[in-house]
């Protein structure tokens, strides 16, 4: 590769995993596995390594992970938090030992092999033994405050053994296997989004604002590392973790001791071999050097220790038999096909299903019915199948084709041009109409509490709805007669369909499930136009008009309106009371925060922050997440984040939540 082309794919890496570290350590919700993830980042590492002089310090490979979330206060770490190094394979294991035995010639090594928890790592202070406050690595200097979390998680002691003046553990918290599954069914039950894996959910669970909601996610913590003491010494890192056990901290027991790097090795295989008998998830072994006095020389390099390495497990396979493959239709009509698979056991769960994507992928794979397959999870809720094991063929096995008939409703099925999906033609179809009332429902639109897809089912089963509308007429006479209803469930859920009617007209009309229509153009649609009916008169030219409408979008906001069907929902949507106007926008049409760039911090006591960005924005003011030179005002709330510093220092307006009501004149 010549260097033109490398700094290309350097640049391009770096922005990739840029928004992989974004969603993965801010918003605690990745899109792609962590071995996608490790596979971008060892690519990025080789380029830099080939091509030094291409290297910047601003490099993911150079910096520890993720910055502070919104809302948080922030602490500084005493000692920076760092990351580790990775092997992924007995070679990279084997380069790590001879990296560290050069660098101490002649000298005994012993180290010290650890469980990688998969959690998240917390730093936490204790004073005189009572613990005052506790942080997150953050970018590894500074954290998050989540003192008022971490007292909620129950195996973390308030109080050491021994009054020690002044001691910083460093550990993970994490969330154990049983409460994970059990979470993310009842968020899919709640039809809410489900995380990816335990530590991502773990990670969510602990920076939320309201410690309530970490108080009642089951969260456990092991500590492996001190990162600041006073009053007492130790000589190996094996003492200081028996030390941190006779406090009281919760030490993982299988921590173990070795001279030989193959020793080291058949321990790692030992657990990547029995991993999934543990309650919680692991993903790697840490090898450390035990000894302080070598770490100390070894030092380390800005993002990780030289003195310790995280030997990763790969992600985990299994073959099974492909059963059948099913269809399931979406809202869109989309028919996905999902193998049916003998259940086998995969990272820790029993798997029956994978993904299949769609027919393109069935043939390029070229799975068929009956076939040997081998499936794998790596930290997706959904696993896929990544192979087909053809010399297990008896010939028995059967091709997969579309059906031209939807499995659901019967109706056709086409494939639109340069689409890899088939579609159900009928609007009518119950499949669709199931999947787009669990959308209409869901928390980014109409956020109704309680109607979950289950609830839906039984709704629909039993004859009560036929398509949104009709759930502004349910009765408590009816909801009481349902299975599993109580008084109690059928109350919350008819208020709760009353508090809905007043969601923004951008909910309204996300929640409608218009093709290619997602929340922000729903926004922009309901921020241009003002109303409801504005909006459904409104033809292509005018909506292509619109920055950000483009015409596929144009195209089927106008189909979607012009249908009779959908017409006769929305007239029976605005009879049941739903509200179809931007409210804040002012009557002289006229947009008073036009081109006025607000950006938020801290908590404000009277609106969620999602509250104050519909407000601006249906007064045409933009919403941006960074402080800049353009930003108009700074809306501060309590505990601000970095960005009212940020303000300070480029001069510009903080306004306090009592301003910001004047200035939308609320
Ligand atoms: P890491 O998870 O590979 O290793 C460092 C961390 O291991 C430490 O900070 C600590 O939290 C933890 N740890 C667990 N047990 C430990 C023990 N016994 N001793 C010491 N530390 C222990 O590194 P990272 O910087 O936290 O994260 C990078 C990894 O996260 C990537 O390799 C990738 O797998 C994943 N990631 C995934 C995405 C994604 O989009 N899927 C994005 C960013 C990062």
């Amino acid at each position: 590769m010549d260097i033109t082309k490398a700094r290309e794919r350097i640049e391009s890496l770096r922005r990739e995993l840029e928004t992989h570290n974004y969603r993965y350590y801010v918003l605690d919700d990745p899109v792609i596995s962590d071995a996608g993830y490790d596979r971008l980042m060892r690519e990025l590492e080789n380029l830099e390594k080939q091509f030094p002089e291409l290297v910047t310090p601003y490099s993911p490979t150079r910096r520890v992970g993720g910055k502070p979330r919104e809302g948080f206060a922030t602490i500084e770490h005493r000692v920076p938090m760092l990351s580790l190094g990775n092997a992924f394979s007995e070679a990279e294991l084997r380069d790590f030992d001879r990296r560290v035995r050069g660098a101490l010639p002649g000298e005994d090594v012993s180290y010290v092999v650890e469980l990688k928890i998969d959690g998240l790592a917390v730093s936490l202070f204790y004073e005189d033994g009572l613990f005052v406050r506790g942080a997150t690595r953050g970018n590894g200097e500074i954290g998050e405050d989540i003192t008022h979390n971490l007292r909620t998680v129950r195996n973390i002691p308030l109080r050491l053994k021994d009054a020690v003046p002044a001691l910083e553990v460093r550990g993970e918290v994490y969330m154990p296997q049983a409460a994970f599954e059990q979470l993310n069914r009842s968020r899919e039950n709640e039809g809410k989004p489900l995380f990816a894996n335990p530590r991502n959910a773990a990670a969510g669970s602990l920076r939320q604002l309201d410690p309530r909601i970490t108080a009642a996610r089951n969260l456990r913590a092991w500590f492996y590392a001190i990162g600041y003491h006073e009053g007492v010494s130790f000589a190996t890192h094996g003492e200081s973790l028996e030390y941190l056990a006779g406090l009281g901290l919760p030490v993982n027991p299988y921590y173990r001791r070795f001279q030989d790097i193959g020793k080291v090795l058949d321990y790692c295989r030992e657990w990547e071999a029995k991993r999934f008998e543990l309650p919680f998830a692991i993903d790697g072994m840490v090898v450390k050097v035990d000894s302080l006095e070598q770490q100390e020389r070894l030092g380390a390099t800005l993002k990780s220790p030289r003195w310790a390495i995280a030997f990763k497990f790969s992600p985990e396979q299994a073959a099974t038999k492909v059963k059948d493959i099913i269809l399931r239709v979406g809202r869109t009509g989309v028919l996905t096909p999902t193998a049916v698979l003998e259940p086998v056991r995969l990272a820790g769960t029993t798997v029956s299903r994978a993904t299949l994507h769609n027919e393109d992928i069935i043939k390029e794979k070229d799975v068929h019915i009956g076939d040997t397959v081998i499936v794998q999870k790596a930290g997706e809720i959904i696993p896929e199948v990544v192979a087909v094991l053809t010399e297990e063929r008896t010939g028995a096995e059967k091709p997969f084709k579309m059906p031209e008939q939807c499995p659901d409703c019967g109706a056709r099925v086409v494939r639109q041009e340069g689409e890899a999906a088939f579609r159900c033609t009928s609007m009518t179809c119950p499949a669709r109409l199931r999947e787009g009332l669990i959308h209409f429902a869901s928390r980014g639109a109409m956020d109704i509490a309680g109607l979950g897809p289950a609830v839906i089912e039984q709704l629909l089963k039993a004859g009560l709805i036929h398509d949104a509308a009709d759930l502004y007429s349910l009765k408590y006479e009816e909801l009481i007669k349902l299975e599993r209803f109580g008084a109690k469930s059928a109350r919350n859920l008819l208020a709760a369909l009353e508090e809905s009617k007043k969601a923004s007209l951008g909910r309204l009309v996300f929640a409608l499930g218009i093709r290619h229509v997602g929340e922000r153009a729903a926004k922009t649609l309901a921020g241009h136009f003002g109303t409801l009916e504005r909006i459904m008169k409104a033809g292509y030219e005018e909506l292509v008009g619109i920055p950000e409408i483009g015409p596929k979008m144009a195209e089927s906001i106008t189909t979607f309106f012009a249908q009779e069907q959908n017409k006769a929902v929305l007239e029976k949507l605005v009879r049941a009371g739903v509200n179809t106007e931007e409210k804040r926008r002012r009557e002289t049409g006229l947009h008073p925060l036009e081109g006025k760039t607000f950006v938020l911090t801290g908590t404000l006591q009277e609106f969620t922050r999602q509250k104050a960005k519909e407000i601006i924005e249906s007064l045409g003011g933009k919403v941006s997440s960074s402080v800049s030179k353009n930003t108009d005002y700074v809306v501060s709330g309590e505990n601000p984040g970095s960005k009212y510093e940020k303000a300070v220092k480029l001069g510009v307006p903080v306004i306090d939540e009592k301003k910001f009501r004047e200035i939308v004149s609320l």
